[in-house]
């Protein structure tokens, strides 16, 4: 893919995730009144999960890589009339001609299956969705494969400024972008001052510094235990817990040294829309980021890392000593 092809797609990303974060902060600000309903394994999926992937889907018509591997579809919305009409209204607060039927189809065309040929985007349109739901951290997140390799990555942050604490919890900023694109940097913005990117760049760490971790919320997503027996090896530790792939941002901001995502149960497999983007923006800032067992996320195999178990992203030089210690305490 030619340099100038990429950078005119990640534009087009940029301006899909500005658009579509809006509609999702406008909706978190309300939260009470967004209908949320339970798929099939449990988790909850609300209105603006599936107002986002419509969104994106709408405005990738437009583009010339269409393809997508998303995380919501559309049946729920086809037998529930009253969810659809949320949906749509908050749709037509940016796209204001939307049809239903265009809303429906914009969701399904995230059912691309993925895998090692030719371009795809892959999208979580909010990630850390119990986040949303008590208030907390989400992300938009969409990166761009060719190939297997993920080319571009974009994550629209909701209130959370990089330049501020890394929980977000004392101010409640406007929200951020961060984009990176293979091999060129990583970069990131307050949505409101797009003119005034920062490139991002890891901490300078030593060992003789502590290490400053963060994880999820949920202990269901990312073993707590296990997190305190890997870090008790450094000179000193502090953990902060927020939803979704913030957590990239956090240390490619420089906020945190490492994002530990250690597998709760057997045969989870993490899914490439919960990594994709966040892992190329952390990357591209200078961290190193694996599995557990220090290989490469490989997002060639569909719409699963089926070939990986759990995440560790970190800087350089905390990177080896974390999973070496992963291999000590026999987390598999
Ligand atoms: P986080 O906000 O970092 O806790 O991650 C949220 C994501 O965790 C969701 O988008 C889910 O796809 C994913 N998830 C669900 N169940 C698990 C699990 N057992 N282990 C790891 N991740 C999970
Ligand atoms: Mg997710």
């Amino acid at each position: 893919m030619s340099n100038e092809e990429l950078t005119s797609l990640s534009k087009s990303a940029c301006d899909m995730i500005t658009e579509a974060s809006a509609v999702a902060e406008r909706l978190a600000r309300d939260i009470a009144s967004v209908a949320s309903v339970s798929k099939d394994d449990k988790s909850p999926v609300t209105v603006a999960d599936f107002a986002v992937q419509a969104i994106v889907g709408l405005r990738l018509r437009d583009c010339p890589v269409v393809d997508m591997v998303g995380e919501e579809d559309a049946s729920r919305l086809r037998t529930d009339d009253s969810l659809l009409q949320e949906v749509i209204n908050a749709v037509r607060t940016t796209i204001p001609d939307a049809q239903a039927h265009d809303i429906l189809d914009a969701i399904d065309s995230g059912n691309h299956e993925g895998g090692s040929s030719g371009r795809f985007w892959t999208l979580d349109p909010i990630d850390g969705t119990k986040g949303f739901l008590r208030g907390g951290q989400f992300a938009l997140a969409l990166a761009l494969i060719n190939e297997g390799v993920v080319e571009m990555g974009v994550l629209g942050l909701s209130h959370w400024g990089i330049d501020v604490d890394p929980s977000g919890a004392t101010v409640r900023p406007p929200g951020s972008l961060c984009m990176a694109i293979r091999g060129s940097g990583a970069r990131g913005w307050s949505i409101d001052r797009p003119d005034q990117a920062i490139d991002l760049k890891v901490a300078d760490w030593n060992s003789d510094s502590t290490l400053r971790t963060c994880e999820s919320v949920e202990s269901g997503h990312s073993s707590h235990d296990a997190s305190a027996s890997i870090v008790e090896i450094f000179s000193g530790h502090e953990a902060v817990r927020l939803d979704s792939q913030t957590k990239y941002a956090v240390v490619a901001s420089g906020a945190a040294d490492a994002y530990l995502r250690l597998p709760t149960r057997p045969g989870y497999i993490e899914r490439i829309w919960d990594h994709a983007a966040g892992a190329l923006v952390a990357t591209e800032a200078g961290a190193i980021v694996t599995d557990i067992h220090g290989r490469e996320l490989d997002f060639s195999h569909g719409r699963g890392l089926e070939h990986n178990r759990g995440v560790i992203c970190s800087v350089p030089g905390a990177h080896q000593r974390i999973i070496d210690r992963i291999a000590e305490i026999g987390l598999s």
